[in-house]
């Protein structure tokens, strides 16, 4: 559903992607490892084009939305992100929170995106909690409400940038369980997250980021069992 190549990303003289190719099929759960700024988030950035990629190709479903005259607002629509920092608007309601977009975004009416917000939050257990207000909510109840609100646009991928490492340790079982429910569904995922027991369990294929690369890529076995590189190895030690 989206192939990446030759992607590059700088800041400045800062070349912080460097080549990077990368496909995701449909249905594909892949965990994105790497040590703090080896790019991980700017990957993430780069394929939902909250960052501009300096060169290369995203291809979605075939087409490269980096050419020009490319609908960019509609391949945006297509990508659903869940931050660490959850983002949730904390001026209205949960269920609100879910609603907005739907109607803003994709026109749904009221009623319909009300009745989708309703079944996505059923679906993170937090249908009960759909008048209360983000403040009054934990970590992982907040973290858990941003996913059904991503989930209600329906996205052909969803991308989750360390959806656990703003959490309390005791908040992270419930979000990664939600995730983990999600990932059995069906649904393509692209994750970075420092869960190594977590990635092992959940992905199709795990990828190992290195100074801007894609230093190693494979099945949770090969990377976290077989890894054939040496700075994968050495990434994972500090893991153990
Ligand atoms: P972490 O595990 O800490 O989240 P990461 O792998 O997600 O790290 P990135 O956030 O992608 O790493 O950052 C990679 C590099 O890019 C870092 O050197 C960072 O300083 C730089 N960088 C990221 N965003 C910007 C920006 N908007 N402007 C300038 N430099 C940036
Ligand atoms: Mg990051």
């Amino acid at each position: 559903i989206l192939d990446i190549k030759n992607l590059k990303k700088s800041f400045g003289h800062n070349e912080v992607l460097k080549d990077i190719h990368m496909t995701v099929a449909s249905g594909e759960v892949i965990s994105i490892i790497g040590s703090s700024g080896s790019g991980k988030s700017t990957l993430l950035r780069s394929i939902n084009l909250l960052e501009t990629p300096t060169s290369g190709e995203i291809l979605y479903k075939g087409e490269n939305v980096l050419e020009k005259g490319y609908d960019l607002n509609k391949y945006r629509t297509h990508l659903g992100m869940v931050f660490q920092s959850f983002n949730l608007f904390n001026n209205l309601n949960v269920i609100d929170n879910v609603i907005v977009a739907q109607t803003t975004v994709l026109k749904r009416d009221r009623d319909e995106a009300k009745k989708i917000a309703l079944d996505n939050l059923t679906a993170v257990g937090m249908e009960r909690f759909a008048s209360a207000k983000p403040a009054q909510l934990s970590g992982g109840q907040k973290q858990r409400v941003a996913i059904a609100r991503a989930l209600s646009m329906n996205p052909d991928v969803l991308l989750f940038d360390e959806p656990t490492s703003a959490l309390d340790p005791e908040m992270v079982g419930e979000v990664l369980k939600t995730m983990k429910e999600l990932a059995g569904s069906g649904l393509t995922m692209v994750i970075v997250t420092h869960e190594m027991a977590f990635a092992r369990e959940v992905s199709d294929r795990v990828i190992f980021m290195d100074k801007g690369v894609v230093a190693e890529s494979g099945t949770p076995e090969e990377i976290f069992v077989t890894p054939k590189e040496e700075r994968t190895k050495e990434f994972l030690t500090r893991f153990l």
